[in-house]
C-alpha cells in the first residue's frame, strides 16, 4: 500500500467531494477562491469555475440577506473569529436554497488571517420545517381569538376588545354602542333542517355581521350559540340603531328559509342596542347586561325587532332614558 503525500491528499480529496455538505476555501489576500466542491454545481447549478472571487458569492445571495450576511462575515474573519452565518443562496434558474455556511479563519505562523475555509450545509428542509412551526403559532394564536365555526372573534376577543375601547370611550367622553343578537326558533331550526344546516346558518349570519360593521373600529363576535354581539366605538343610539337595521337587512337578504319559525318564513334576528357615554365610575358588565335586558325586551315583543335604549354619564344601565 503506498503512504505517501500524494495519495493522503486523493482520500482527503475524495472524501471532502462525496460529502453533502460543499467544502470551500477563499484567499484572504486576493479575495478569490482557491477551491470549492463539484457538489455546489448540483445543488446551485453553478459550475465550481464559475465562483471566481467573493463577489460571486455575494452576488448569488437573496438582496434581503446579503448586506447583513457580507458585513457579519467580513467582521468576523477580519478579526479572526470562526464564524458561521445562515443565507438564501441563487440558484441558476432563479431559486433560492436555505445555506449554513460554517467558516474556519486560517492563519499563517505570524498570525496574520491568511484563508477562510468552509462548508456550506443545505439547510432548506430544516428552515422549511422552521417556517411551518412559525406559521403554525401563528395560527394557533388566531385561533384561539377566533371562533372556530363562523371565523368571526371569540368571546374572549371580545371580553378584551370591549375592555380597550371601554377605556377609550371613558378617555374621550365618546358614546359606545353595542348590540346584541339572537336568532329567532334557532332551537325549532336546528331540529327542523339539523344540526349541520344549523351550522351553516351561524356561518351565514357570521358573515352578514362582518359586512354590517364596516367602520374600522367596529367589531363582530359570536358572544356563544345562536348569538351575535357587535361593538361600535364612537356611535351614539340612532347611529347604532342603523347599523342594528341593516344587520336585519343583510340577513333578511341572505334568504335563509326558516319553515318553523313564527314569525316569517325566512330566518330572523331580534337586537338589543344599548348607547352609553361611560365615566370612570361606569364598568362595562352592568351596561352588557342592561343591552341583554333589551334584546330580551325585543324577543317579548314578538321577535324579528329591535329594542334601543341609551345612558349617559353614571346613569346605572338599566334605567332607560329614550329609545
Ligand atoms: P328565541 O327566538 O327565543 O331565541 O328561541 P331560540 O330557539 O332561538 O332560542 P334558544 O336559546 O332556546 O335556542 C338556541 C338554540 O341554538 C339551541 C341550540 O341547539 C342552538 N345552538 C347553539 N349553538 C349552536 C351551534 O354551534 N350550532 C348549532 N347548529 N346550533 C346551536
Ligand atoms: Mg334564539
Ligand atoms: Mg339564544
Amino acid at each position: 500500500m503506498r503512504e505517501d503525500a500524494d495519495t493522503t491528499q486523493e482520500v482527503y480529496k475524495a472524501l471532502l467531494e462525496s460529502t453533502r455538505a460543499i467544502p470551500w476555501k477563499i484567499d484572504w489576500k486576493t479575495m478569490t477562491f482557491a477551491y470549492i466542491g463539484p457538489q455546489i454545481e448540483a445543488l446551485l447549478g453553478w459550475s465550481p469555475s464559475s465562483w471566481v472571487s467573493v463577489n460571486d458569492w455575494a452576488e448569488r445571495m437573496h438582496p434581503d440577506d446579503r448586506d447583513t450576511v457580507v458585513a457579519f462575515c467580513v467582521a468576523q474573519s477580519q478579526s479572526g473569529t470562526d464564524h458561521e452565518a445562515d443565507y438564501r443562496a441563487l440558484t441558476r434558474d432563479g431559486g433560492y436554497v436555505w445555506i449554513r455556511d460554517v467558516v474556519h479563519v486560517m492563519r499563517n505562523a505570524e498570525g496574520e488571517v491568511e484563508a477562510l475555509v468552509g462548508f456550506m450545509f443545505d439547510i432548506s428542509e430544516r428552515k422549511k420545517a422552521e417556517q411551518q412551526l412559525i406559521d403554525l403559532q401563528k395560527k394557533l394564536e388566531e385561533y384561539s381569538y377566533q371562533d372556530g365555526l363562523t371565523g368571526v372573534a371569540n368571546r374572549r376577543m371580545f371580553d378584551s376588545m370591549l375592555e380597550m375601547e371601554w377605556a377609550n370611550a371613558q378617555r374621550a367622553g365618546e358614546p359606545l354602542s353595542l348590540i346584541l343578537l339572537d336568532i329567532d326558533y334557532f332551537k325549532q331550526y336546528n331540529d327542523h333542517y339539523g344540526h349541520i344546516q344549523g351550522d351553516d346558518c351561524l356561518r351565514n349570519v357570521g358573515q352578514a355581521l362582518k359586512n354590517a360593521a364596516i367602520r374600522p373600529r367596529d367589531f363582530v363576535a359570536r358572544f356563544g350559540g345562536e348569538e351575535f354581539v357587535l361593538i361600535l366605538p364612537g356611535t351614539d343610539e340612532p347611529a347604532a340603531r342603523q347599523v342594528a337595521e341593516r344587520c336585519r337587512k343583510l340577513i333578511r337578504e341572505r334568504c335563509i328559509p326558516h319553515e318553523k319559525s313564527s314569525v316569517a318564513s325566512l330566518l330572523t334576528i331580534s337586537l338589543g342596542v344599548g348607547s352609553i357615554t361611560p365615566t370612570h365610575q361606569d364598568q362595562p358588565l352592568p351596561f352588557v347586561e342592561a343591552v341583554d335586558r333589551l334584546l330580551y325586551q325585543a324577543k317579548q315583543k314578538g321577535r324579528d325587532r329591535l329594542e334601543s335604549a341609551s345612558w349617559s354619564g353614571s346613569a346605572t344601565p338599566g334605567r332607560r332614558e329614550e329609545h
